[in-house]
């Protein structure tokens, strides 16, 4: 944990948070620190800054926090990413939140197992804890917002006209494409929308309504990869483009 993140919830009064559970059990047992110990926090969605623990108690620990004012800017990358399979996207979503996105959109395509739709995974209490993990990673207070999406046509035709902006760069990743992800320009700012398929990857006519919404189809090689690590690999790629603009 490079930041301790801290959610309104988590506020007692005013300046002074309690904390329980894993945050705590990192604040004694892997930083170390007594009454007077001095860490970085973050609150979630705002500033960051250092806090102070005031009191340990059985139950909890009570701190006291100076956040400064100023907070992150969001990374203006969308990630559309068909449902994976649970142990997949258990190990994505801290990675995910540890990059930089700013929507998570997790929609259903044709190879796609209609139970994956069905976990528990999907539902906030149990998907928020996970990408706050790679909040704290990556010392950021700014996590992902997540849509779930049950129907493939529905998402594209309805849903991303209105989350598409006139300047968004849009790019559906498959690893036949002929335009490959090296040879685009990014400027620092601009809004993407990254669209990632399945295990068995997108079918043609998937490919072909993205396209029609103005995604181009991009390759990072023709080795398909597995859809974490392709993930990873795409944002972190996007990321060096976004870094030499
Ligand atoms: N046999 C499938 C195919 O060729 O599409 C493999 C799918 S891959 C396991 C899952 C997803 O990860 C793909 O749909 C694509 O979005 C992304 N992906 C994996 N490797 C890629 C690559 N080399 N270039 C671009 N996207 C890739």
């Amino acid at each position: 944990m490079n930041l301790v993140l801290l959610l309104e919830s988590d506020r007692v009064a005013g300046p002074r948070f309690a904390l329980e559970g894993a945050r705590a059990k990192h604040v004694l047992d892997v930083l170390r620190l007594g009454v007077g110990g001095r860490f970085r926090v973050g609150l979630l969605g705002g500033g960051q800054g250092e806090a102070v623990l005031v009191e340990i108690s059985e139950r909890a620990l009570v701190i006291e926090c100076q956040l400064e004012e100023e907070v992150e800017a969001r990374v203006p990358t969308d990630l559309l990413l068909a449902i994976p399979r649970p142990k997949s996207l258990k190990k994505l979503l801290p990675e995910v939140a540890a990059l930089g996105v700013d929507q998570l959109h997790l929609f259903r395509s044709w190879r796609v197992d209609p139970a994956y739709l069905e976990v528990k995974l999907l539902e906030r209490e149990l998907y928020e804890p996970l990408l706050h993990l790679g909040l704290m990673q990556a010392r950021s207070t700014q996590s992902p917002a997540v849509e779930v999406h049950p129907l493939f046509r529905p998402f594209v035709e309805d849903r991303l006209p209105s989350l598409m902006r006139p300047t968004t760069r849009a790019f559906v990743a498959h690893p036949a494409a002929e335009a490959r992800v090296a040879d685009l320009t990014l400027g620092a700012e601009e809004h993407v929308m990254l669209a990632v398929g399945p295990e068995g990857g997108f079918l043609p006519y998937e490919i072909d309504r993205l396209s029609e919404r103005g995604f181009l189809p991009v390759s990072m090689g023709a080795r398909p990869l597995r859809v974490e690590t392709a993930c990873v690999a795409l944002l972190a790629q996007i990321s060096l483009l976004r870094q030499r603009a």
